[in-house]
């Protein structure tokens, strides 16, 4: 009975544990954090697998250290003057690429040479397939006005998820580039990233928000394009389902409740196949031979140079150029493979029934080791399951809340099976201790106290006493009244002596009607004191013997003491023995 309620209030508390972190925000952080751990671990082993394979189209023009160096000495300046981008744009687009996308901003420059910046805006004329950079941020107004972007720039987004929340993509401010160039084309995307609070990106907003308008992510741009000539579709409106997926076509992308779209990364150096800028630029400075083929690649400019600084932290490595976070976004995008997170409620649940399981397992399995055994195993399994989903599926589901809940379940159920256990003990202690009809201590017992107490007293020389008691004429009143009601006298005669004797004394039944009590550290005088003291309460009390009788009985004591009748528990038993059958010899209900 009470193991069920035992059993069923750490059900209860579980459960109230269970609601209680599935809705606390502060520890949902924390969990969050350290899930993110496990994300990253989990891509970098599926990286180092092989299994994924990038797209090969993607191809980057990089302004690597090498590049930036060779523009500073021809050109005499940082950026490239932008009528040079308008020459590579010609030449590459002359082996027809699928589209040409630069992680650049052309903002402004004072040393703008005359015409330069307008025969790059021309190139966004000219060729449908080019994309460009901007950046929203929260510049102070004094510095910077912020701008009006045209229409043309936003696009329309339905979100139906309540789980998603565009708050964090909100900006108050736009820094704009060349207007050249926003007036002749619609390709350009904003390039702002959401980093977690570890600095690491692994997430990408899909739409940044300014001025009450969606506008899409340059990435996100660079693969519509594509997608609308392959697929020849071209959405006027995004929609966001409500279990925060963005329908495209056949794709689902699911948006996380930041509105970051989780990217799945295909290696952790030198993905993509990288050009540097300055073969690009011999080749059309000096019709030096640059034997690459951009026919049918996706192109991105970026920069690479560690002096430029676009250098990105993500799962799969610490240094990583920004333009290859957007190559992999483009590919995640056209490959349909962004990570999709699993339902936290689903993970929940899940955790619950392994939870269960484990404590299932605890509360029935007697073996330690083989619990240890399988609560390994089976968080093993889980983990191994994660890993595959992800590598296959794309799907992350959480770790760290089933592991943790397992762990809580697996430590709190032991503690509950041995406060259990430990009861069961100390109820077979008392059943092994005392006897049932007198609820004092056995004899057994009482034998193992008369050693010890004759041990001690011996070892710190002190005394103590014993009283043997047995009643009168027991043998009569069995015969007047019958054994039930002797039983109950013998019942209420052994709670009067425990009433009548100091906790530490030792009360037990001795045998028959016999009971025997046993005084540490005290004298014989005391102990014919309350010997005479007992004796006299007996007399004096009326038992009941039913509901309807009661009788009286006395009782004949016997009292020995240590040192002075015997060093032996022997010795002092039968002292005590002696004086008692003196006391019955001299007419019982008395002390000797
Ligand atoms: P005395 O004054 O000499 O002790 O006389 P007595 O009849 O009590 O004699 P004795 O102590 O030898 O008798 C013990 C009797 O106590 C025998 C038995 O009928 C009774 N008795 C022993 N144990 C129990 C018990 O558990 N319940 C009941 N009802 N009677 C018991
Ligand atoms: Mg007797
Ligand atoms: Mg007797």
């Amino acid at each position: 009975m009470l193991k069920k309620i035992l059993y069923s209030l750490w059900i209860a508390v579980f459960l109230l544990f269970v609601i209680y972190t599935a809705k606390n925000t502060n520890f949902n952080t924390f969990l969050d954090a350290v899930e993110n751990k496990t994300f990253d671990l989990r891509q970098s082993v599926i990286v180092k697998s092989g299994y994924k394979k990038p797209n090969r189209n993607i191809v980057i023009v990089a302004i690597d250290d090498a590049s930036y160096e060779y523009i500073l000495e021809k050109y005499g300046e940082w950026p490239l003057p932008r009528d040079i981008y308008a020459k590579l744009i010609d030449y590459i687009e002359a082996q027809q690429p699928k589209s040409i996308a630069f992680d650049l901003m052309f903002v402004k420059s004072l040393r703008s040479k005359p015409g330069a910046d307008e025969a790059l805006a021309e190139s966004f004329k000219k060729y449908p397939n080019i994309y460009t950079a901007m950046n929203l941020d929260n510049q102070s107004v004094d510095v910077r006005r912020p701008v009006e972007l045209p229409a043309k720039l936003s696009v329309k987004v339905t979100n139906y998820s309540k789980d998603i929340d565009f708050d964090s993509l909100s900006f108050l401010n736009c820094r704009t580039i060349l207007p050249e160039i926003i007036n002749n084309t619609q390709n350009i995307g904003m390039i702002n990233v959401s980093r977690a609070d570890d600095g690491i990106l692994r997430k990408m907003p899909v739409f940044v928000k300014y001025q009450g308008k969606y506008y899409p992510q340059l990435a996100f741009r660079v693969g519509m394009g594509i997608i609308k000539q392959e697929e020849n579709y071209n959405p006027h409106e995004f929609i966001i389902d409500r279990s925060s997926n963005l329908l495209l076509n056949n794709r689902k992308i699911f948006i996380d409740k930041d509105g970051g779209a989780i990217l799945n990364w295909y290696g952790s150096t030198g993905t993509y196949q990288q050009l540097p800028l300055y073969r690009l630029l011999k080749a059309i400075d000096s019709n030096e031979k640059f034997s690459y083929k951009f026919n049918n690649k996706i192109v991105y400019f970026g920069t690479t140079a560690s002096s430029l600084f676009d250098i990105k932290t993500i799962p799969v490595a610490k240094i990583y150029p920004g333009v290859e976070v957007q190559a992999t976004y483009v590919n995640n995008l056209l490959d349909n493979n962004f990570i999709s997170k699993v339902d936290k409620r689903i993970t929940v649940i899940l955790g619950v029934i392994l939870a269960a399981i484990i404590g299932y397992l605890v509360i029935n399995i007697p073996s330690a080791a083989i619990v240890t055994l399988s609560f390994v195993s089976i968080y093993s399994l889980y983990i191994l399951f994660a890993y595959f989903i992800m590598k296959y599926h794309n799907m992350w589901i959480g770790i760290v809340y089933p592991i943790m809940l397992g762990i809580i379940i697996f430590i709190s159920a032991f503690v509950v099976k041995y406060i259990i256990k430990s009861r069961d003990f100390e109820q077979q202690y008392l059943l092994a201790t005392t006897d049932g009809l007198t609820e004092l201590y056995n004899h057994r017992y009482f034998q193992e106290q008369m050693k010890m107490q004759v041990e001690q007293s011996k070892r710190y020389e002190i005394p103590f006493s014993l009283i043997i008691i047995d009643i009168d004429f027991f043998k009569k009143f069995n015969d007047t009244f019958g054994h039930q009601a002797g039983d109950a006298v013998l019942h209420q005669v052994a709670q009067l002596l425990k009433q009548s004797v100091r906790s530490t004394d030792i009360v037990c039944r001795y045998g028959g009607e016999e009971m025997s009590i046993i005084l540490p550290n005290t004298s014989k005088e005391m102990s014919v004191i309350t010997a005479e003291k007992i004796c006299k309460r007996v007399a004096a009390k009326r038992f009941k013997l039913n509901n309807y009788q009661e009788s009286n009985v006395t009782i004949s004591l016997g009292v020995s003491s240590f040192p002075e009748d015997g060093d032996t528990t022997q010795e002092i038993i039968e002292a005590a023995d002696k004086r008692l059958y003196q006391s019955k010899h001299n007419g019982r209900n008395r002390v000797t």
